[in-house]
């Protein structure tokens, strides 16, 4: 295994970092507190290609594979970036851009990639419904065909960009009476397209700059040329087959932001004087830091090599479900030992500390539960 990428996807990692730093860290708490996704934001990194990263360069992207997409949004977490921005971001790009760019005919990537590349579009991917979160093979929004045209009836929920997107990749139950992920359809939905809209944004306790929402299909009219891949595989082709990248490249900001962390618990470390004496020359608030660091090392290589694997076209399933179902309680085991590391200030949110406890919760549900996980890894262990 190689973890090392091109010099010049290197240069885009280390641009990110520093844009993170000196842009997205300064409105960090600002957008927490407001739950707020900031347009002004985006278009500073839709202007430097950010939103495009994993795209092919014939779309405008930068095609810096799972590796290095991992990496930059890494550099993104470590700059200090709230880390509801960066899920959006990951998700435009991860499970809306990525499986038009997989499924897409060459005129839908055309019309759709270029304006995604560049933030100008932003993208989300609508799976779950009220009633089929981890059965999502259960998915009862209905596609039927009328002529030329496909009418979509029903509701979308937990739709990460879905009160803010542009363009939506929708799993739809097209064969009427059927069952599981048979007779399952995926559908490119844009704004053009009448009929759909976000009926509430989520008030969620972190994470909470990625608007997270419903979307209602009503008699929504999307033309047959807008069918994503082949008609009934939208679970089976279109759904599945993004799920080791999401696994992967979406972890990549947690990690970053797990970085982000540990540094700012080994600054207050060593400032922090309690007994005449900074409160790092304890032992017990050494082995803190010890722990929080071993943890960031051992989930670095973990998506470093699904990563690679991807990149190398290893299939990588086992791999990916063992690592997301524990790493959701490693980052939250880290959370906690950083506030206890800064005590009662911890708490408060004039430091980081406490929004990464709140946004790292989604870690152990978004994008399939631990349980569930853990339901996949067994089978590859015990088959
Ligand atoms: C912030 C956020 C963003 C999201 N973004 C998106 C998005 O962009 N697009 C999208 O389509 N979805 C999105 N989701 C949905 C997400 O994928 C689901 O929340 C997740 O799959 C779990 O489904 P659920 O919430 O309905 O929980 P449920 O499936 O109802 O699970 C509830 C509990 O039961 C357990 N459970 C369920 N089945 C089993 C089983 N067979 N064995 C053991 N335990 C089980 C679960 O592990 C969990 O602990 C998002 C969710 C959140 C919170």
């Amino acid at each position: 295994m190689d973890f090392r990428i091109a010099e010049e996807h290197l240069a885009v990692v280390e641009s990110v970092e520093k844009f993170s730093r000196n842009e997205m860290l300064p409105l960090a708490r600002e957008l927490d507190e407001k739950s707020e996704f900031s347009m002004p934001l985006w278009k500073k990194m839709g202007a430097l290609g950010y939103p495009g990263l994993l795209a092919g360069q014939k779309y405008g992207g930068s095609e810096l594979g799972a590796l290095g997409t991992t990496m930059a949004l890494e550099a993104a977490g470590r700059g200090g970036a709230d880390q509801g921005t960066l899920l959006s971001w990951a998700a435009h790009m991860v499970i809306s851009m990525l499986n038009v760019e997989h499924w897409g005919s060459e005129a839908q990537n055309q019309k759709y990639l270029p304006k995604m590349a560049t933030g100008e579009w932003i993208g989300a991917m609508a799976l779950t419904e009220p009633n089929a979160g981890s059965d999502a093979s259960s998915v009862t929004t209905s596609a039927t065909l009328r002529g030329d045209k496909y009418i979509l009836n029903g509701t979308k929920m937990f739709i990460t960009n879905g009160p803010i997107c542009d363009v939506v990749v929708v799993i739809t139950r097209s064969e009427a009476g059927s069952k599981g992920a048979n007779g399952t359809t995926a559908f490119i939905v844009d704004k053009s397209m009448p009929g759909w809209f976000s009926s509430r944004k989520l008030d969620k306790m972190g994470l909470r700059a990625s608007p997270t929402g419903e979307l209602v299909f009503e008699n929504c009219e999307v033309p047959v040329e807008n069918v994503l891949g082949q008609v009934g595989m939208g679970i089976k082709s279109v759904a599945f087959s993004g799920v080791n990248w999401e696994r992967t490249i979406l972890a990549g900001h947690f990690l970053g932001g797990m970085e982000f962390n540990l540094e700012q618990c080994i600054r207050y470390a060593k400032e922090r004087v309690q007994f005449g004496r900074p409160i790092a020359s304890f032992q017990a608030i050494q082995h803190k830091i010890v722990d929080m660091a071993a943890d960031i090392e051992a989930i670095k290589v973990l998506l470093y090599r699904q990563a690679w694997m991807i990149d190398n076209n290893i299939p990588c399933i086992k791999e990916t479900s063992l690592t997301k179902a524990i790493i959701g309680g490693m980052m939250l085991r880290n959370a906690d030992e950083a506030i206890q590391i800064f005590g009662g200030y911890g708490l408060c949110k004039e430091y980081p500390v406490e929004r990464f406890y709140r946004d790292w919760k989604l870690a152990s549900i978004g994008g399939g539960t631990n349980e569930v996980n853990r339901d996949i890894a067994a089978r590859f262990l015990l088959k």
